[in-house]
C-alpha cells in the first residue's frame, strides 16, 4: 500500500468520525445538569472573565456554560467541522458576542500566560492525557483560576479482566478517583471537588442519540469495512457500559490554581 493510500484512508477515518459525531448534540457523556452542577463550584467569574472550553466539539456543553456563566468563552477543537457547527449553535442562541469557536489543538494553545479565569474540558482531556493536560494548561490560568474537566475513571480498585483490557487499550491513563485527585494536587491545584456523572449522561445523552446515526451510516456506506468496524466499536462501548457500569464512568474534577 502506498503512503498516499494510507493517508487517504486516515483522512476518511477522520472525516467519517466527524460526520458521525456531527449528527449528535454531544460528542461525549454529559448533561446540562452536570455542566451547571460543575459550574456551581466556580466562584470567581465576572463579565470580564476569560474562559476556554478545550475539545469543545459542536459546543453542547459550551452553550449551557454560556447561559449560566458571565464572561467570554473560546471553544477550541481540532476539527473544523465541529467548530463550524459550534459557531452556528452560538449564532442560533444569540451568544456570538461572548462565545467563539476556534480551530486549534489542546497541546498547542495560544492563550497568554495567566490570561484565563477558567479552563473547561468535558470528555476531552484524554486526548492530551489527564496529567499532562493539567500541568501544561496551568500556566494559562490566573492565580485563583479554576480548571473543570470530566474524565474516564475507575470506581473500584479491582475489576473484571474484560473491562480492564478494554480500557488499557482505549485509554491506559484511566485511574481511580483518589489517584487522579493526587495528580491534580501535584500539578499545582487545590482539589476543590469531584463528582461522578449520573448514568443518564451515558445512556440517554450519549448512547441513545447514536443509535439512529449508526443505522443511517450503515445504510449510507454499505459494505464499507471502516464504517462497519466503527459502528461495531460504538455498539461494543454500549454493551460494556451496561455490563460494567459499577466499575467505571466519568468523573468531574474541579481544581483551583494555587
Ligand atoms: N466536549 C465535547 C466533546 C467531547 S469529545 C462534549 O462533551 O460533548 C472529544 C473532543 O475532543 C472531540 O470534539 C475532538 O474533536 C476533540 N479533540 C481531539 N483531539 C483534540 C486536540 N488535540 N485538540 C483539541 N480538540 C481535540
Amino acid at each position: 500500500m502506498s503512503n498516499d493510500n494510507k493517508s487517504s484512508i486516515h483522512e476518511f477515518d477522520f472525516n467519517l468520525i466527524c460526520e458521525y459525531f456531527s449528527n449528535v448534540e454531544r460528542q461525549g457523556p454529559g448533561s446540562p445538569e452536570v455542566t451547571i452542577k460543575a459550574l456551581s463550584f466556580i466562584d470567581n467569574l465576572t463579565n470580564e472573565s476569560r474562559i476556554a472550553d478545550l475539545g469543545c466539539g459542536t459546543g453542547g456543553q459550551t452553550m449551557v456554560l454560556a447561559q449560566h456563566a458571565p464572561g467570554h468563552i473560546t471553544g477550541i477543537d481540532l476539527f473544523s467541522t465541529f467548530i463550524d457547527l459550534f459557531n452556528l449553535n452560538a449564532d442560533k442562541q444569540n451568544l456570538r458576542d461572548r462565545v467563539e469557536g476556534v480551530v486549534g489543538s489542546m497541546d498547542n494553545l495560544h492563550f497568554r500566560e495567566e490570561e484565563l479565569d477558567l479552563i473547561w474540558s468535558e470528555g476531552a482531556i484524554y486526548n492530551i492525557g489527564f496529567e499532562k493536560g493539567l500541568k501544561e494548561w496551568r500556566k494559562f490560568l490566573k492565580m485563583g483560576g479554576y480548571i473543570a474537566v470530566s474524565e474516564a475513571t475507575w470506581f473500584t480498585e479491582e475489576r473484571p479482566a474484560e473491562i480492564d483490557e478494554f480500557w488499557m487499550d482505549a485509554y491506559p491513563e484511566i485511574d481511580t478517583i483518589p489517584n487522579k485527585v493526587a495528580q491534580m494536587q501535584k500539578a499545582g491545584y487545590i482539589p476543590v471537588t469531584t463528582f461522578i456523572l449520573p448514568e443518564n449522561c451515558w445512556t440517554d445523552n450519549f448512547f441513545s442519540p447514536q443509535v439512529v446515526v449508526q443505522d443511517a451510516f450503515l445504510k449510507k456506506y454499505p459494505g464499507n469495512i471502516t464504517v462497519e468496524e466503527f459502528v461495531k466499536y460504538a455498539r461494543l462501548e454500549v454493551e460494556l457500559y451496561s455490563k460494567y457500569k459499577e466499575y467505571y464512568g466519568y468523573v468531574f474534577y474541579i481544581g483551583k490554581k494555587l
